[in-house]
Formats: C-alpha cells, sequence, structure tokens
C-alpha cells in the first residue's frame, strides 16, 4: 500500500530514493544547472530530518556502458553542497552493500550511474546489426533474467522506498518501478512527484472551467495523442506552432513553405470534427510572422494565415492571434501549455511564445491555475522570469506528455498499486 511521506516514520531507517539528478555537466564536468538537485532537496531533507538515512540512485546521460564521463561522481561535490550534508560515493551501485550497511541516521550515500548497466533499463545492449529475431528475443530474455537480480540488490540496502523523478515516471525501470514491488508497504512518492502529480489532476481530472489548453511546436504527429486526449476535456484548444499549419492546411488553406505533414491531415480533420461535436473551441493562428528563409535574420512579413504566398514560411504567431489567444486565456480558469507557438530559438520569432509566457502570468494572477510543461515553454516563463509568477512549472518533459495523452505512468502506477 502506498505510504505518504509526510507521515512516514523514518526514524533509523534507510531510504533508498529515485532522483532525477541528469544534469547538465560543462567540458570540465561541473555543474551548469543545479535546479533538478534543488527540487530533489525538500523530499531529501525531510528523511534527514526525521532520523533516516538516504541512498541516493539515479541516471546521467545515456552511457551504453560504464563511462567515467557519465559518473555521478562528478556531481557530489554539488548535492552536498544542496543538501547541507557531506555525501559519500559508491563506485558500483550493484556492490554497495557495505556502504549502505554502515550509514547512520542522517548520513547520505549515492550510488553511481545505474545506466552503467543493462538491467536498469532492461533492454540488451552491444546486439550486433544484422543479429537474427531469435537473437534479439535470446538478448532481451537474458536481460530481463539479470534485472530481476538487479533490482533485488537496489532493494536489499534499504527499509523504504521513494520515488522523486518525476522527468523518467513515463518509464518502466528498474529504479523507477520495478523496485517497487520489494516494498509493498513502504514504498511513497516524494514531494516533487506529490507536486507534479497533483499539477496534473488539477487539469485532467479536477479542472475549474473554462478550461483552456495551448499545444505547440514542431508536430502534430509528436502530439497526436495529446491532442486526441484533450479535446475531449477542454472547452478551448489553442493550437499554435509549427503543428498549427497541418490543420490550416487540412481546412484548405495555403500554408507557402510552412512547416506541415500531410499525411496527418485526416487527424487533423479527425480532431477538428471531434472538437466541433463536443463543443470545443479550437482556436488557431488568423494570421503569421513569416520568413522567407528559415533563419533569425530573415525578411519578416505578416499574412493572413491561410493566405501565406510559396516562397514564405509561418514562424511565430502575429500580433492578432495573440489579442485572440490573450482573451480566451484570460477568461479561463484552468489552462496548461505545452510547447512553444513559434521558432522560440530565433529571438526574432520568440515573440508570440514570450507573449503567452506573460499572459499566463496575468491569468494567475488573476487566480486561474496554471500549468506549464515542455522545454521550450518552460524556458519562456523561466527567461520572462514568470517561474514563480505561474502555478506550476512541470520538470518533465516526455514524462508530462504521456500524462497529459491521459496514461498512467509506470512510475507512478508502481506505487499506487
Ligand atoms: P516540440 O518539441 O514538439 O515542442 O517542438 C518545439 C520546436 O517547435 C521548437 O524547436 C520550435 O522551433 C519549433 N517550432 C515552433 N513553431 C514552428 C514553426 N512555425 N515552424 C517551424 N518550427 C517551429
Amino acid at each position: 500500500m502506498q505510504k505518504f511521506i509526510d507521515s512516514y516514520d523514518f526514524a533509523g531507517k534507510k531510504a533508498i530514493v529515485r532522483v532525477d539528478f541528469n544534469v547538465p555537466l560543462d567540458e570540465n564536468f561541473n555543474v551548469t544547472d543545479d535546479t533538478r538537485i534543488r527540487r530533489a532537496v525538500p523530499t531529501l531533507r525531510k528523511v534527514l530530518d526525521k532520523g533516516g538515512a538516504l541512498i541516493l540512485m539515479s541516471h546521467l546521460g545515456r552511457p551504453k556502458k560504464v563511462d567515467p564521463k557519465f559518473s555521478l561522481r562528478h556531481i557530489v561535490g554539488r548535492v552536498s553542497e544542496c543538501l547541507g550534508t557531506p555525501v559519500r560515493f559508491a563506485d558500483d551501485c550493484q556492490k554497495a552493500d557495505g556502504q549502505a550497511a554502515a550509514l547512520k541516521p542522517g548520513e547520505v550515500l549515492m550510488l553511481e550511474n545505474l545506466r552503467f548497466y543493462a538491467e536498469e533499463e532492461g533492454k540488451p545492449r552491444g546486439l550486433a546489426e544484422d543479429a537474427s529475431d531469435e537473437e534479439k528475443k535470446a538478448a532481451k530474455a537474458a536481460v530481463k533474467a539479470s534485472q530481476k537480480e538487479f533490482v533485488k540488490k537496489l532493494a536489499s540496502y534499504a527499509d523504504c522506498y521513494i520515488n522523486d523523478a518525476f522527468g523518467t515516471a513515463h518509464r518502466a525501470h528498474a529504479s523507477t518501478a520495478l523496485i517497487a514491488e520489494y516494498f509493498p508497504d513502504d514504498k511513497m512518492f516524494g514531494y516533487l512527484m506529490e507536486g507534479e502529480i497533483n499539477a496534473i489532476e488539477n487539469v485532467l481530472k479536477n479542472a475549474r472551467h473554462p478550461l483552456t489548453a495551448i499545444i505547440g511546436g514542431s508536430k502534430v504527429s509528436s502530439k497526436l495523442a495529446v491532442l486526441k486526449n484533450l479535446v475531449g476535456k477542454v472547452d478551448n484548444l489553442i493550437i499554435g506552432g509549427g503543428m498549427g499549419y497541418t490543420f490550416v492546411k487540412a481546412q484548405g488553406g495555403h500554408i507557402g513553405d510552412s512547416l506541415h505533414e500531410d499525411e496527418l491531415i485526416p487527424d487533423a480533420l479527425e480532431i477538428l470534427k471531434e472538437a466541433e461535436e463536443k463543443g470545443v473551441n479550437v482556436s488557431l493562428s488568423v494570421a503569421t510572422v513569416a520568413a522567407n528563409e528559415f533563419s533569425n535574420d530573415a525578411e519578416r512579413k505578416i499574412f493572413d494565415i491561410d493566405d501565406i504566398p510559396d516562397g514564405w514560411e509561418g514562424m511565430d504567431a502575429s500580433p492578432a492571434s495573440l489579442e485572440n489567444w490573450k482573451k480566451i486565456i484570460l477568461a479561463s480558469k484552468t489552462i496548461l501549455w505545452n510547447g512553444p507557438v513559434g521558432v522560440f530559438e530565433f529571438p526574432n520569432f520568440a515573440k508570440g511564445t514570450l507573449q503567452i509566457a506573460e499572459d499566463l502570468a496575468e491569468a494567475t494572477a488573476n487566480g486561474a491555475y496554471t500549468l506549464v510543461g515542455g522545454g521550450d515553454s518552460v524556458a519562456a516563463v523561466t527567461r520572462m522570469g514568470y517561474a514563480d509568477k505561474v502555478s506550476y512549472v512541470s520538470t518533465g518533459g516526455g514524462a508530462m506528455l504521456e500524462a497529459i495523452e491521459g496514461k498512467e505512468l509506470p512510475g507512478i502506477a508502481a506505487i499506487r498499486g
């Protein structure tokens, strides 16, 4: 049964915590952004302050074998600084028995990168490119078999398990899901996970209406499941960014050289039809800031969204589109935003995305609940200094997307189940 970090008695216990310390490092292996470490601190301090000891486990990067470049040893100093206490290090996450057993209340041990082992992800490694189906199957079975021992070893270090790694909650890996089985009555979410889950439920389950989703980004294909799930739930669906042009083309508009996916036109039409049947207001750009080439310094011109000449491509939402969207946003009580409404990487085409960030801050100040997720949207609110002016900024890109697709995330199910 799921337990709760606030009421669990950690005194004299060892907690193994899955954190997401997959932080960026510079060429000298210094941590360049410690946000992920700092966001785990409330959970970690709680355990220590209640008389528990910590065993921290994480992945870093995508190593396919033991590789010193991806050692978590590089971040021990920063974790220690953020926690305000020394942190010991176990060179091998599978050989930490002695160090784990020796931990006293208030002490912290961090395990080496879980992904030095194929068993963490449970996927075979080093298969020849021309491996036969039989060989692939056998390799998969072998790693699944050794995965059981891998998980068991990690679990043997501790008395309870905390998952505070939302960024990997959509993966059924050893440390994010499988390990929970060894702690049927001693498993719980950390504060970060609780915060993420509450934020998603505030939008998908308990939303105050009107509920508006702003979905942007490059491709319909990567957010099709998101759109399909949201169209049954929201009152307003704002579709911006590159993906909007597929919808415009689907309705017969001329989009010049704008990004689009012809093969997704039937899906776009289906979403529009379903929205109409359900009385959902779909709002696309009315006009676009277009460029004569894909570059920041391109010539810029505004065209109606369905009348973009050949040789020009839509790159950002126009002021008129942003005015429309602002009205919708400010009239909403719950707003979800995922994905930029323009080519945010180019300063000359980032205005629309930054304006959305500003509108969300204004809506939040007026009492709306606002959830922001996805790399560029989070970067936009952060760049505008609004990270504290929206209700919640999600830490998980892929995990957040899968959650708003309506999927149950393995990392969440493993604790609740
Ligand atoms: P996603 O990862 O799907 O959220 O998409 C983010 C990407 O969408 C960013 O790299 C943006 O530059 C890109 N994007 C947004 N609007 C456009 C557009 N109008 N044309 C091309 N790319 C765009």
